[in-house]
């Protein structure tokens, strides 16, 4: 039911699409009758109505109708029906479901020419190196061709040093083509330049996304991180493992297994003030014991060995949970890797501070506007729109789907799953018909390749370690015979095309060694074989010992003897056997879909404070970096509101030793002078000292300076470092307060709330600390000169 309507939404979305087809439709003839020249002359036409008031909706059908044929002209190709239909969805910030083969890398050049007419950039962002690299080589000729300048968002050699202005220079084109991690990584690298030169980024205009489902849902919960010094460390976790090793599951602390949180009841809470002697375990003194003992639960109860991570060689090494693959160099945050190791009783690493972060959600919330475009956007539809109030629209394929997704293969255990399998694979070697294996883990995949060898079958193996070598051989993968075995996040985005004779036989042949976390996924695999109508074929092989029934589902029917001894053919006919490992294998399924769609919601909303702070943080920034007058700072007042704060606060204490004190530390390195009693009459009095010490060290920093541009970048780079302090310390101790408060209390809704009042609280506390840097950093920072009379300033 619910089916029928989706479609019937989906055919009103697309009536809508095809009035505007129409319009561009009727503009072909004209565009076709056009010189080059004259082709090419309406991008600057474009501009100029853009100037006079009109709005890129009203350009729309003749900027799309100029482009296709520039398309046909420059590349050889025009833009079907259906690719514009994608391309207006593209525009208007939808998300657009295209099959694989039906041409998006085609489409996205409509609208990523149609959005740079504006002139504040347009981006397509994919998932890696080499499809950024290989999509922005195959269009921009025609970019170029129409007028507008174009580039690749990045340099491919990991360790190259970008050169002053390089940067500046990739992001100033009209058209950008980037990897969701460069541009992030951008994003927050730029929001720590110290000078305007040293900014390279533009406002963030419009974003167009490849493979979006994969970049905002499947990898939306690991954020970016940029890690600073290593973290003074917690000796904590051995304690703490051995005292969550008494506690008592569902007494003690309770686990919400599907939204991975635990915590302590008040048995549980009692427990912990016997244990450790504390009276009362939420007194701000005790912050870091709650958060390692949330740690150890979490290590201890929630990670699995050989599922989420291997032991290797005396280090964590975290499991992909969709790919399977392993992470090597990846660490969780925030202490939970260390937690681990103390769990596993290994080494124990050092855990690095966090000095910038920020989630895809966010990033691309920060575009004027995004859109994406995938294969398999309408399971997720519900989400993205929750989310970001993004439609889905399914864009009919040019031509039918004639692939045949056959019914799942059913077994009781994996061994006899994948004696079928094999079986499946020598057959259809033998008939020369091409075979796709996709399997979860890389272990899998090398398992199967090498039984393939073991009988004589030459195969690929493709366990995406390299993207350009993986395109190719995904690329080979429709020739007669082939044989390519792969992991799930293999191949993505490359096309198979059939060989001669291959579509006779069937076409591709997908063979899924088991369903994956999602059903998004399965749906992506099965697209690899039927592409632009071709035949084909896919089929997934499931067991009760599946990944995603160990991790989510009920396996008791494993344990059932008389099943046990039946043969395993005579079970897959059991129409019972099948509906009930099916359910069991479905019901998994969707579990684990929850989950991920619940972790993504929590991640969310943990990220509102931060994303909140880190707006209002980057502005004041940004308006720092482009003040041209710093008398429009008042530097003195906030001198005086500091010093104020400090005299009151310590007033009952404070005498000529106290207060010098806090002059070397805050206002002089050198202060020589006396302290008379008439300083310390009052409260104005001390303050007023403070405020004249001070403003005598900011003239003799003035003095030694002496240019009055050079003194102005003094002072930015003296607030600029202020705030930097203090927003890396906050973004770090945001990190930590989420790791502790789903601990406090019972209800996920009372943790968030207290993160978020917690937060706010933090947030002032750094507004002051920050107001306290600035006067201190101008105050106590010496002045030196290097080569070329460069200004060298030393901060306290
Ligand atoms: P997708 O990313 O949707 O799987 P691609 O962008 O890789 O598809 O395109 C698939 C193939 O179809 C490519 O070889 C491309 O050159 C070709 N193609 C796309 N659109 C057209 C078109 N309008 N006319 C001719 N060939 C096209």
């Amino acid at each position: 039911m619910a089916n029928v309507m989706q479609q019937t939404v989906n055919r009103m979305r697309l009536k809508s699409l095809e009035k505007t087809l129409r319009k561009i439709n009727q503009l072909s003839d004209t565009m076709a009758e056009k010189t080059d020249a004259e082709l090419q002359k309406q991008t600057a036409i474009f501009k100029a109505a853009l100037e006079n008031g009109k709005s890129l909706d009203d350009i729309l059908p003749q900027a799309y109708a100029t482009a296709r044929e520039a398309s046909k002209r420059v590349l050889g190709m025009y833009p079907k029906d259906v690719q514009v239909l994608g391309a207006i969805v593209l525009h208007e910030g939808n998300i657009a479901e295209m099959q694989t083969g039906e041409g998006k890398t085609l489409t996205a050049t409509l609208p990523l020419y149609l959005n740079a007419l504006s002139g504040q950039g347009a981006f397509l962002v994919t998932t890696n190196d080499y499809l950024a690299e290989r999509d922005y080589e195959e269009m921009c000729p025609l970019y170029e061709w129409l007028g507008l300048t174009t580039s690749l968002g990045f340099i491919g050699d990991p360790d190259y040093e970008y050169q002053p202005g390089e940067k500046q220079a990739i992001y100033k084109a009209d058209i950008i083509y980037t990897t969701n991690g460069r541009l992030g990584f951008d994003y927050l690298i730029d929001n720590l330049a110290d000078s305007l030169e040293g900014k390279f980024m533009p406002d963030l205009n419009y974003a167009l996304i490849d493979e979006i489902d994969s970049i905002i849902l499947d990898a939306a919960q690991t954020p970016l991180v940029i890690s600073g010094a290593p973290r003074v460390q917690s000796n904590l976790f051995e304690i703490t493992k051995q005292f969550v090793q008494t506690l008592e599951k569902d007494r003690d602390f309770k686990i919400d297994e599907r939204k991975k949180e635990v915590w302590l009841t008040s048995k549980g809470i009692e427990a912990t003030r016997a244990y450790f002697n504390v009276p009362d375990l939420y007194e701000a003194r005790h912050l870091d014991l709650v958060r390692n003992i949330n740690l150890a639960l979490r290590a201890r109860y929630l990670f699995e060995a050989d599922i989420d991570y291997y032991v290797l060689k005396g280090e964590i090494v975290l499991i992909d949970r969709i790919t399977g693959r392993l992470l090597p160099g990846t660490k969780l945050q925030s202490g939970l890797h260390q937690a681990i190791e103390a769990k596993e009783d290994i080494e124990i690493t050092n855990d690095m501070s966090i000095m910038a972060t920020i989630t895809f959600q966010n990033l691309f919330k920060q575009f004027h506007q995004f859109s994406g475009m995938t294969g398999t956007a309408k399971q997720g539809e519900k989400e993205l729109n929750d989310l970001y109030s993004k439609i889905v629209v399914q864009i009919p394929t040019d031509k039918p789907v004639q692939r045949e997704d056959y019914k799942d293969r059913v077994f009781m255990t994996i061994e006899e799953k994948n004696k079928a399998l094999m079986q499946r694979l020598l057959e259809l070697y033998h008939s020369k018909r091409p075979v796709l294996l996709i399997t979860r883990t890389a272990e899998a995949a090398e398992q199967f390749s090498m039984f393939l060898f073991q009988n004589n079958i030459p195969n690929n193996l493709l366990i995406a370690q390299n993207a350009a070598k993986e395109a190719q051989m995904i690329a080979e993968a429709g020739q007669l015979g082939a044989v390519t075995v792969a992991t799930s996040m293999a191949g993505r985005g490359t096309d198979i095309k059939l060989e001669q004779g291959v579509a006779e036989l069937g076409g591709l042949a997908v063979l899924i060694h088991e369903h994956m976390d999602n059903s998004r996924v399965d749906r992506q695999l099965r697209g690899r074989s039927g592409r632009q109508g071709d035949p084909g074929s896919s089929q997934i092989y499931i067991s009760l010992e599946d990944y995603v029934v160990k991790r989510w589902g009920n396996t008791h029917l494993l344990d059932n003897e008389k099943l046990r001894q039946q043969d395993a053919s005579e079970l897959e006919q059991s129409p019972l056997f099948r509906h009930k490992v099916s359910k069991i294998v479905h019901k998994a399924q969707q579990i684990s879909e929850e989950q991920g769609i619940a972790a993504r919601e929590m991640a969310n909303e943990y990220e509102k404070s931060i994303s909140i702070q880190r707006k209002l943080i980057y502005k004041e920034r940004n308006k720092i970096l482009a003040l041209n007058d710093f008398s429009q700072f008042d530097i003195e007042h906030m001198a005086e509101d500091v010093y104020r704060q400090f005299v009151k606060e310590h007033w009952d204490q404070l005498d000529a030793n106290r207060l010098r004190a806090y002059i070397y530390k805050n206002v002089s390195f050198d202060f020589k002078g006396d302290i008379e009693e008439k300083t310390l009459e009052n409260q104005e009095t001390a303050i007023e000292f403070l405020v004249r010490l001070f403003q005598s060290q900011k003239r003799k920093t003035a003095e030694t300076i002496n240019d009055a541009e050079m003194y102005h970048e003094f002072l930015q780079k003296c607030v600029l470092k202020a705030i930097d302090q203090g927003w890396i310390r906050q973004v770090d101790h945001l990190q930590q307060l989420k790791a502790s408060v789903n601990n406090r209390q019972n209800g996920q809704r009372n943790a968030i709330f207290e993160y978020h009042r917690a937060a706010l609280e933090s947030y002032e506390t750094m507004g002051e600390e920050i107001k306290q840097n600035i006067i201190r950093n101008i105050s106590l920072s010496m002045v030196t000169f290097g080569q070329k009379d460069a200004m060298i300033i030393h901060f306290p």
